[in-house]
């Protein structure tokens, strides 16, 4: 090592050196030992040392020995032997310390020495200690110890005693033991005699097995029954230990035994458990959910309900799986809500969906409060969970109900309004209730008094009231209200209802309004009332019946003449109306007629007898025309029945008076035909014979002519009787139409040679037919064409085909006409134009007629074509004669 002096790096070496030394004097001495450097800084301590002192080895380490274990060592006589003795002598032998701890006071006995290190430029202190067991001795003497043993064993609240041997004879017992026991006598005494009761309980068994096992027991709250007096036992509950005690030979000899009664703890406990399984037994009976949690928020508690009413099983609700039971789309809010009440320590309201055991959805109303702690510290929340599903469904359903309401009534095209309370606040009011009313929208929230003062006086009001109170609907119709519009009191007509709302209890919360303002329909029907009553008036006083139908032909009206006539009531005439009192003989014509008028819509008119309230039939002319819309739809049939017996009976009279005549006429003219065909035969010679100045044979001839007209004349009248009388025979045949003209023609000709007859052969044809009778037909087409032809003496007769197997035979004048007006009249019987021309050209007004029936009966028609002064075309169509016709 010397030759390491003088190196530069000799602070190290010697530091190694001294390290090195030290440490090889640590392992090789066993007492606690201290190597300290010349400023009494420990470079190495020994673990005898550091068991010494209780401190850790490395603790030691380059620190002051006065500083180590908060200055243990920091002695002045330790200052004073190493400052001060060691200075002067290398070593101090055998120095006593006296060191105070706790429970011991421990004599040291200090052995230090300096020593000088080749290779140290200072010295190293060594200090070994050796305890002095002569002198260290316990704080506590026996007696002590005894004394405070005792002292523990009397004034501690536990009770202690001591059992000895495997008889567990009490060998010490403190007071509370004693008390416990009752004060038995029970020193010198095995447990099984001093305390018999015990035997059964299992504490002798568990006494028995500490001190065969040598373990000891600890127990807790282990109940046990003590007698008191002769029956009576006391229950109560021992926290324990039996701690096994033993001999020097490590051998049990007995038990130490502690024991602390806890039995009011446990009665109090035992007793909030009871009651707390009381109130959830009680909780669980309630037919609600309940929830409790704790402060964090977490649920610590759900009654039975909330399993059986989701059917999760108790660890899945716990803690916040309670949320999961809850629908997807309310969990996120509900489980917001219930934190933040949580943590605000606020009430907790929710109306959520929560799934039930059997999968389905069913809202409910959660409701929580705080709960607190005897010292009123935030201890979670208590709440109930309550199903309120059907009252939530119908809450939407008013909900939505009002909704509709609400769209229905503002997007209506018919005036709307809805009042609530009985002071009728116009809750809602659509845009065309608010223009009917001549308002803006700023009524609406005001009652119907404040927004419309007009009504004031009016009934509605009163209307308003009464359905409120009696919830019976009104309807008005056509009724007038005067309201103020554009500033101005006008009055309307409206068609409303108040229909009375009812909240879900049944009661009345307000009334539904609906109006139509009906009154330009309502004025123009009061127009047409007018007017109605006007023409019901008038039919009245016309003594006319008159009667009218509806589109159909159902009688609306008969007028008072139809009464007065039929002495039947207006209903009845209603209901079976008129055809009953048409006489049976013309009443199924006139059936015919009047359904064939119905159906075609065309005019109708017949003429019939109809039965007298008197019980006489009456001649009449029944009309009635169909009246149409502007759009040409059937509106209804008016029809006018006209009393005709008197005329009816006139012409009657008038027939039997010509017929008469004619019979009377018939047989004088034909006489006077004869012999003026004789006298005309006998003439033919003498040509020129003048008999005073009387030229005899065109005298004749005259007489012959106006006796023709005569005869037809009569036949005629005879005709239209036997017509009358449905007498007229016809005597068919075929034969040639063109011949029976050309022939006929000729024969007027020949007495009416002023007038240019032209036959025009455009068809030829036969026909099957009365020659007579068609040949009298023409004959009076012919006569009338030169009769009514004064000034035009151009007659043209016309054969032609106008369709398939149908002839027609026109004759043509350019006479004097007939006007359009006329010629639905000409064919009937004694018809005549009326006028100058009446006198102007003789007749009857029978020819036409006859023509008419007698084509008609042919099954032909007649046509009239005529303008006034451009002369007629009158014209028979008949079919032609088929083949087998021909004879
Ligand atoms: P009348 O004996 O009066 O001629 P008719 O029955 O033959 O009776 O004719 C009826 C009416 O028809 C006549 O009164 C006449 O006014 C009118 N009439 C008939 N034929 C013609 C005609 N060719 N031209 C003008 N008027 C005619």
């Amino acid at each position: 090592m010397k030759k390491l002096s003088g190196d530069p790096n000799k602070n190290n070496t010697i530091q190694f050196c001294a390290k090195d030394f030290a440490r090889t004097l640590c392992l090789t001495v066993t007492e606690p030992l201290l190597i300290l450097d010349k400023d009494f800084m420990i470079l190495k301590g020994n673990e005898a040392f550091c068991d010494l002192f209780h401190i850790e080895n490395q603790d030691i380490i380059i620190t002051s020995v006065f500083e180590i274990n908060d200055g243990v060592l920091n002695r002045p006589e330790l200052h004073k032997l190493l400052e001060e003795e060691l200075a002067q002598k290398e070593g101090v032998q055998d120095q006593n310390f006296t060191f105070e701890f706790q429970m011991e006071r421990l004599v040291l006995s200090l052995n230090a020495s300096r020593i000088k290190l080749e290779s140290e430029e200072s010295d190293l202190f060594l200090l070994t200690f050796r305890n002095n067991l002569e002198h260290t001795q316990n704080k506590f003497s026996i007696e002590d110890y005894k004394r405070s043993i005792n002292d523990i064993f009397v004034h501690t609240p536990a009770m202690i005693c001591i059992l000895r041997g495997p008889e567990f004879v009490f060998e010490l017992a403190n007071e509370s033991y004693f008390q416990f026991l009752g004060n038995r006598e029970i020193i010198g005494k095995s447990v099984r005699d001093a305390v018999p009761e015990a035997e059964n309980q299992g504490f002798i068994q568990i006494l028995e097995k500490v001190y065969k096992t040598g373990e000891p027991f600890i127990g807790n709250e282990i109940p046990i029954k003590l007698n008191i007096g002769e029956n009576s036992q006391k229950l109560s509950y021992l926290d324990f230990v039996y701690q096994p005690t033993r001999n020097s030979k490590r051998m049990v000899d007995g038990i130490f035994v502690h024991a602390v009664d806890v039995t009011e703890q446990v009665v109090a406990r035992k007793k909030v458990e009871e009651s707390e399984i009381k109130l959830r037994n009680f909780i669980d009976t309630v037919p609600a959910i309940l929830w409790v949690t704790a402060k964090d928020g977490s649920c610590n508690y759900l009654n039975k309900n909330w399993y059986s009413y989701t059917g999760q099983k108790a660890k899945e609700a716990e803690g916040f799986g309670w949320l999961k039971a809850i629908h997807l789309k309310d969990r996120q809010i509900a489980g917001k809500a219930f934190i933040e009440a949580n943590r605000l320590q606020q009430p907790y309201r929710m109306t959520y969906r929560l799934k039930t055991h059997d999968g389905k959805y069913r809202w409910v109303l959660d409701n929580g409060t705080p709960k607190y702690t005897v010292d009123e510290e935030f201890d979670g929340m208590i709440g109930t969970v309550v199903d309120v599903h059907e009252e939530k469904i119908n809450e939407e359903l008013v909900r939505e109900k009002e909704h509709r309401l609400r769209t229905v009534v503002e997007e209506a095209t018919v005036a709307m309004a809805v009042y609530t309370g009985a002071e009728m606040k116009i809750e809602l009011a659509n845009d065309a209730m608010i223009l009917l009313w001549g308002k803006d929208r700023s009524v609406l929230g005001k009652t119907l008094h404040e927004a419309l003062p007009e009504l004031d006086g009016q009934p509605f009001h009163k209307l308003l009231k009464d359905v409120f109170t009696t919830g019976k609907m009104h309807w008005g119709k056509e009724e007038r209200a005067d309201l103020i519009i554009n500033e101005k009191l006008r009055t309307r007509y409206f068609n409303y209802t108040y229909k009375p709302l009812r909240d879900e209890k049944g009661e009345i919360y307000g009334i539904l309004n609906m109006a139509l303002d009906v009154t330009q329909t309502f004025l123009s029907q009061n127009l047409l009332k007018e007017s109605e009553s006007h023409f019901r008036q008038l039919s009245n006083v016309i003594p006319n019946k008159v009667a009218h139908t509806d589109s159909e032909g159902n009688y609306v009206y008969f007028n008072q003449s139809w009464i007065d006539y039929t002495g039947v009531g207006m209903d009845e005439l209603r209901k079976d109306g008129w055809l009953k009192f048409v006489h049976p003989d013309e009443r199924k014509e006139t059936i015919r007629k009047w359904k064939h008028s119905l159906s075609t819509e065309r005019k109708f008119e017949i003429e019939a007898r109809f039965l007298h309230k008197l019980g006489k039939y009456k001649w009449h002319i029944i009309r009635a025309e169909a009246i149409k819309d502007d759009n040409g739809r059937l509106k209804m049939w008016v029809g006018t029945t006209t009393e005709i017996h008197k005329i009816k009976e006139e012409e009657k009279r008038k027939e039997d008076f010509l017929k008469m005549v004619s019979h009377e006429l018939k047989t004088p003219v034909t006489s006077i035909k004869g012999y003026v065909q004789l006298l005309l035969s006998i003439l033919n010679s003498k040509k020129d014979l003048v008999l005073d100045s009387i030229p005899l044979k065109p005298s004749l001839e005259r007489i012959d002519h106006q006796i023709i007209r005569l005869t037809r004349l009569i036949s005629e009248i005879l005709d239209l009787t036997r017509i009358e009388e449905d007498e007229l025979q016809l005597q068919k045949s075929v034969f040639s139409l063109n011949d029976l003209v050309d022939h006929t023609v000729q024969d007027i000709r020949y007495t009416n040679t002023q007038h240019h007859i032209k036959v025009d052969h455009n068809y030829k044809c036969k026909i099957y037919a009365d020659k007579d009778r068609i040949g009298q037909v023409l004959i009076n087409f012919i006569t009338n064409a030169i009769k009514y032809s004064p000034d035009n003496h151009e007659i043209k007769v016309c054969i032609e085909e106008t369709e398939n197997n149908l002839v027609q035979v026109t004759v043509k004048d350019k006479g004097i006409g007939i006007d359009k007006t006329f010629h639905k009249n000409i064919f009937k019987k004694f018809y005549r134009i009326d006028g100058e021309r009446e006198d102007t050209y003789s007749g009857f007004g029978i020819g036409l007629f006859l023509a008419n029936e007698i084509i008609q009966r042919h099954n032909g028609f007649v046509k009239v074509k005529s303008k006034f002064g451009k002369g007629s075309d009158f014209s028979f169509t008949l079919s032609v004669a088929s083949e087998n016709q021909d004879n």
